[in-house]
């Protein structure tokens, strides 16, 4: 561990900002709500893991020993989050007349290629639901009896049997909330589903016997079972968007209380985790985040249309997590041009340390000022500050610069030592003109420039337009042109 910072961090629990201090010394262990396989993410889901990806960056940068799990969950979380509604597997795969099992693959698959592409670390483990229904049948035994009743539906927890219910969401135990409620029968509105019955005369694509009949697991007992299961009670984070702090992680918290027949939660351990953190939305006022919107905001569009993906993690870092974040393609873009400058910053800088320049600034000490922004709850906007600086400042030795920067982004994992100016020039799917067609147009732009033919050049240049091509004269960053 260094001499710097303690790393702090918000904890939703307590509404505080609270030192880091490991249950088990020297090491990290972290859970983060993984994603409902239905659909693709949209790049508001993508938020949450690259808010998640920074901070298990930042731990292991301060020393600890990470262990990252993210579920997926591919079976038990209805269409809304309050026991209401279809599961979202069966109804996708009813919709798209496709096996579940189909269906989860392939948005489980279509996910993981976004968080590649995000540069998302892998976690240590990926823990997928229906692998673990046997540990959830188990985990509901145990708590059945003391906590949970059954009706006709299933088995349902009684969140009077816990102490502080809905302390992490502020919400009141009795009334309070205004949630659909559509199951007879509950002991109080906010009970919830442990274990789904199928309902007599169907049968579900995915379903176990259990002791309250056969059926599926409840979306809440998934969460509690797989973090308890692979990092122990209590462990040190627990993450997920600001959503989840409304129902679904009360829910996980109450069943953790039950299970490890804690109490009172103005001790935070005794909900499962130390500390709770959650992401901020991301948010867009066209309505293009929303699954059912047709063409929604998936990676893959921004993609589509020339933006390299870590543009959108560069413009994720520019806020911090706990802001909500407003999307606009104005915005994506301008995040674009800093990942550009600052990866043609390293370029000049390994031009420099290749001639042998120097300077007398000490590049250590711009590391310590990030290792202290990311301590104070993962400052990112104030460590893009430091990393300009460190691209930017000339008085630092170029080859001292370069070796900083690499500290510096393994934290906030933009690629910077490895991404080319090529691989930021992304084709948009549209443009139909050939990388070599745009280069000879502008050689010929360019001679009949140097003749004077002003006419001949701007005939050339609005051909390009008309193919989708920018020319850009005299741009500051040495980018002759770009597909946009
Ligand atoms: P889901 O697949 O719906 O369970 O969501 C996956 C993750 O994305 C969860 O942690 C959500 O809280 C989070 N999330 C959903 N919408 C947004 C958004 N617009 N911005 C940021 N995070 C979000
Ligand atoms: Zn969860």
């Amino acid at each position: 561990m260094t001499d710097a910072a303690p790393l702090t961090l918000f904890n939703s629990l307590t509404r505080q900002l609270e030192p880091f201090h490991p249950v088990h010394p020297g090491e990290a262990r972290v859970y983060t709500c993984g994603p409902t396989v239905y659909n693709y993410p949209h790049i508001g889901n993508m938020r949450a893991y690259v808010f998640a990806d920074i901070l298990g960056r930042t731990l292991s940068f301060k020393g600890y020993k990470l262990t990252h799990v993210i579920n997926i969950t591919d079976v038990g979380h209805l269409t809304d989050d309050a026991d209401a509604g279809e599961d979202k597997l069966e109804k996708a795969a009813a919709e798209n007349a496709q096996s579940i099992w189909q269906i989860a693959q392939h948005y489980t698959e279509a996910y993981w290629a976004d968080i590649k592409a995000l540069n998302i670390r892998q976690p240590a483990q990926w823990t997928i639901a229906t692998k673990f229904v046997p540990q959830m049948i188990e985990f509901a035994k145990g708590i059945a009896e003391k906590h949970c009743y059954e009706l006709d539906s299933g088995l349902y927890f009684d969140v009077s049997t816990v102490a502080d219910y809905g302390r992490l969401a502020r919400a009141e135990t009795s009334e309070g909330q205004s949630r659909i409620d559509p199951v007879p029968g509950k002991r109080n509105q906010l009970d919830f589903a442990i274990w789904r019955k199928t309902p007599p005369g169907e049968s579900r694509q995915m379903e176990w016997d259990s002791p309250w009949g056969r059926g599926a697991p409840g979306w809440h007992l998934e969460c509690s079972v797989m973090s308890g299961e692979v990092l122990g009670f209590p462990f040190d984070i627990h993450t997920g968007g600001i959503d989840h702090r409304e129902i679904h992680h009360p829910c996980e918290i109450a069943q953790n209380q039950a299970h490890c027949h804690t109490n009172g939660l103005d001790k935070a351990a005794n909900s499962g985790a130390n500390i709770w953190m959650h992401n901020n939305f991301l948010v867009e006022r066209s309505g293009k985040m929303s699954k059912s919107s047709g063409e929604f905001l998936r990676l893959q569009l921004l993609i589509d249309k020339g933006y390299h993906p870590l543009a959108y993690r560069m413009m994720c870092l520019q806020a911090h997590y706990r802001s909500e974040l407003e999307f606009s393609w104005e915005g994506l873009g301008a995040a674009l041009v800093r990942l550009k400058r600052m990866v043609m910053g390293v370029e000049k800088l390994r031009e420099r340390a290749h001639k042998g320049q120097g300077g007398n600034f000490d590049a250590n000490t711009y590391v310590g000022t990030f290792e202290n922004v990311m301590s104070d709850d993962l400052n990112t906007p104030e460590g893009l500050a430091v990393l300009d600086l460190l691209v930017g400042v000339s008085a630092i030795p170029p080859s001292d610069a370069v070796v900083a920067i690499g500290k510096v982004d393994a934290v906030l994992g933009l690629n910077l030592l490895t991404l080319t100016r090529t691989d930021l020039r992304i084709r948009p799917k549209a443009a139909t003109i050939t990388v070599a067609e745009i280069e000879a147009t502008l050689a010929q732009r360019k001679d009949a420039r140097a003749a004077k033919d002003f006419a001949t050049s701007d005939k050339l240049r609005d051909k390009l337009t008309a193919e989708g091509v920018e020319v850009m004269d005299g741009d500051p960053l040495g980018w002759d042109w770009k597909l946009g």
